[in-house]
Formats: C-alpha cells, sequence, structure tokens
C-alpha cells in the first residue's frame, strides 16, 4: 500500500456513517468487537444468496462451492500465519472454543495428576477457566506468573516457574485488559527448554501484530474471526501436525468420522478430525474477506499507525486530572484502561454512551487483573484500524465532562 489512507478504510466501514443518541459514532470498543467493512458484509449477502448449502458432503454443485470457498478460508488463514500445512488450521467457533478444545483434548490425554500448567496473572477468564477445570478433573495443578505495577509479567518469576511436572503454558499475546503485549517468543523458547508445550491465546493480537506461528516456534495459537473484522462465531485454532495427530477428537459426530459401526468408530484425518457437525458456514466463508482486508491494508501499515494512535491518546488522556492508567506496559498495542479518581467507570461509561462514544467498562473477563490492582474495574478505549485523532479529541473531551457531571 502507498500510503495510509484514513478516509477511504473509514468509508469501508458503513456502520461508522450512524449515529448514536444523536452525535455520530465513536467506536473505541474494538477488544470487544471490531465492526466490518462492506466486503465483509457484501460476502456474507453473496453466501445466502448464491451459495447457501452444507459443506464437505453434497455431490451437488452449490455444495462443492461452498465447500471450495470454505477451504480457500482454511489456506488463506495458513497463509496469513505462515502455517506449515492448511490440515494444521482448525475451524473453531471462536478464541474460547478453541482454548476448551485443547484444555479438553490435549488435557486429558497428556496432562495428569500432579502436573502443572503455567498460565499469567493477565489471562482473560476464557484462558483460567478452562484449566481449572482440567485440574478439577485431573487432579494437576495452575501455577500463576506474576505482573508488576506496569501490567508487565516478572520473565524471570516465569522461568523459575518450570520443574520437572509443568507440561503446558497458556499465555496470551495481548492483553485484553491492559494492552501489553507480552514476550510470547522468549516465553515458548523458555518452555520448550523445560519441555513444555505452548498455547498462545492471539484474540487481541491478531488484528495488529503480524504472527508467524513457524518463526514463533508456538504449538498451539488460537483467535477469534469477530475482532478481526471478521464474521461472529468463527474461529482459528492452529496446532503443529505431530501434536494435533496425537489428541484425542474434541466432540464426536458427522464429518469427523471416517467410518462408523456400533462396534467401532474410526475417525477422520486433520483438520476434519476435529470440526464436528456442520460448521458456522457463512462466517468461516466470509472469514476469508476479512483476511484479505487486513492485507489490502498491510499489518505493517495497520501496526505503524495504531501505535501512533494509542501515543497520541495517551498523551490527551493523561492531561485529564484525576486519570490513573491501569497498565503502562513498554510494548502495548491498541488498548487503554484508566480509572478517574472520585469516578465509578460504569458511570464515566453511561455518560459516555449519551454522547454516542462506545467503550467498554468493567473487569473485560479478567477479575484477577482487577483484583491485582485493586480496582473493581476500569474504563477501557480499544483502537482498531479505523479510528483517528479526533475521535481521541471527542472521547478526552466526552471524559472531561462526565468528571465535571459526576465530581
Ligand atoms: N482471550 C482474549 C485475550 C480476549 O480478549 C477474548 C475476548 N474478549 C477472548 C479470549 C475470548 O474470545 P471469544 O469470546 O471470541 O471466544
Amino acid at each position: 500500500m502507498e500510503k495510509f489512507n484514513i478516509d477511504k478504510i473509514r468509508a469501508d466501514f458503513p456502520i461508522l456513517k450512524r449515529e448514536v443518541n444523536g452525535k455520530p459514532l465513536v467506536y473505541l470498543d474494538n477488544g470487544a468487537t471490531t465492526q466490518k467493512p462492506s466486503s465483509v458484509i457484501d460476502s456474507i449477502v453473496h453466501y445466502y444468496t448464491d451459495m447457501n448449502s452444507n459443506v464437505h458432503r453434497g455431490v451437488h454443485y452449490l455444495s462443492q462451492i461452498s465447500t471450495d470457498a470454505f477451504e480457500v478460508t482454511r489456506k488463506k488463514v495458513q497463509a496469513f500465519i505462515n502455517a506449515a500445512e492448511d490440515k494444521e488450521i482448525i475451524i473453531t467457533k471462536g478464541t474460547t472454543d478453541g482454548i476448551n478444545l485443547i484444555a479438553t483434548c490435549y488435557g486429558r490425554a497428556f496432562i495428569h495428576e500432579g502436573d502443572e500448567i503455567i498460565i499469567s496473572a493477565m489471562e482473560h477468564h476464557s484462558n483460567i477457566v478452562p484449566w481449572q477445570m482440567l485440574c478439577d478433573e485431573k487432579g494437576c495443578k495452575i501455577r500463576v506468573i506474576p505482573m508488576n505495577d506496569k501490567g508487565e509479567l516478572d520473565m524471570d518469576a516465569y522461568s523459575n516457574l518450570f520443574n520437572e511436572k509443568t507440561k503446558l503454558v497458556a499465555v496470551t499475546y495481548v492483553s485484553n485488559s491492559l494492552g501489553t503485549i507480552n514476550p510470547v517468543s522468549d516465553m515458548i523458547s523458555i518452555a520448550h527448554r523445560h519441555g513444555a508445550v505452548v498455547l498462545v491465546d492471539a484474540a487481541q493480537a491478531i488484528q495488529h501484530i503480524q504472527i508467524d506461528v513457524q518463526k514463533l516456534d508456538v504449538d498451539f495459537l488460537v483467535f477469534s474471526g469477530h475482532k478481526m473484522y471478521g464474521p461472529t462465531g468463527v474461529g482459528v485454532l492452529y496446532g503443529k501436525e505431530d501434536l494435533l495427530n496425537a489428541m484425542p477428537p474434541y466432540q464426536g459426530g458427522g464429518d469427523m468420522i471416517k467410518e462408523v459401526t456400533f462396534e467401532k468408530t474410526t475417525y477422520n484425518e486433520l483438520p476434519f478430525k476435529f470440526e464436528a457437525g456442520t460448521p458456522n458456514i457463512e462466517a468461516g466463508i466470509c472469514l476469508n474477506e476479512a483476511i484479505d482486508y487486513i492485507n489490502s491494508i498491510g499489518l505493517e501499515n495497520i501496526e505503524a499507525y495504531e501505535h501512533d494512535l494509542l501515543q497520541y491518546a495517551t498523551e490527551k488522556l493523561a492531561e485529564i486530572p484525576g486519570m490513573r492508567f491501569i497498565g503502562t506496559a513498554e510494548k502495548k498495542c491498541s488498548v487503554i484502561s484508566f480509572v478517574i479518581d472520585g469516578t465509578h467507570p460504569y458511570d464515566v461509561g453511561v455518560i459516555l454512551d449519551k454522547l454516542g462514544i462506545a467503550v467498554r467498562t468493567g473487569h473485560h473477563c479478567a477479575q484477577p487483573v482487577m483484583d491485582r490492582f485493586g480496582i473493581p474495574g476500569t474504563i477501557r478505549a480499544s483502537l482498531a484500524v479505523y479510528n483517528t485523532k479526533e475521535e481521541i479529541d471527542i472521547l478526552v473531551a466526552g471524559i472531561q465532562r462526565a468528571v465535571n457531571m459526576l465530581i
């Protein structure tokens, strides 16, 4: 791309033209879900208008073109994250589904009583609870990497958590509540030296940072379509082929079998072994357009633009009296979390909503992070490629107004 054209990018997202409460929408809740460009919306309409049919089973024309389109997405994802094989790409319902799949399948087969799983202090609940469920079932134990007051993981403490019982590390690439970018490449090397496999939760990274799974040497990586300008109800689990092959299936049903008799069933090959039942076909097919959209701008351009915007937002917000940032790591992307002395995050959020500004307030599905900082919740503004400095100015003015009303 010759030049980053923000006007053109904004024009690609029809919802950005709408008003909320009589004011132009300022959408800063991208960590929860991103808006969709016309190309993705059009592809959903196109799917139902011209292609709708079940995949991987019909001999007829529509089923064949739907199947082909679904498999095009798989190959597009493979290229996007540089996986070695397309069969290493499992189409899931989303990040949560991918983590549960690994906790269930890898966990049941390879994690036993007394074993240990390392997670970090800044995980989303979806990267805590599935491991707790596994530990309840298996009698294994979770160990937690602590973080400092800036919201950075303590890497010395991380190294010291390993012992011969450590089987798996599950860590987020980017914190959804703090914006911290974790040094996952180093973390993976350390884990591998201790013989542990690593799952990286890339839900908040895939739309902001270039990811090369082979370079990272990550064992499992999960993300959601809806946070990367794509449809809801679809996500990706990347897994190394040998690990996926060694794991038992997730759910039983259609598509994941080779042969079924009442005596015995044999399972399908990768990736279908982990894709039981009819998938979210339309979302799977249309995720392709979302990746094309990101590629058309270029992740390196997105990274640079969002970095600049995050710095601008941080500087402007810092001017508000009583502002306290939660999460001030050296390496951050997209997310600014804060509290303001004398106000409750929810009250500020409600006033911002009246001004057409969408932010998230609360614990952001990361209650242990809030406990670590001794607060019930934060106000979170999270940026995407279509946000602007003008919108940041509107946010800052809105917060100032809310503070004046509340204090
Ligand atoms: N992990 C992180 C870091 C997230 O931000 C989210 C979504 N907020 C999830 C996991 C869960 O994603 P989903 O709800 O799409 O499954």
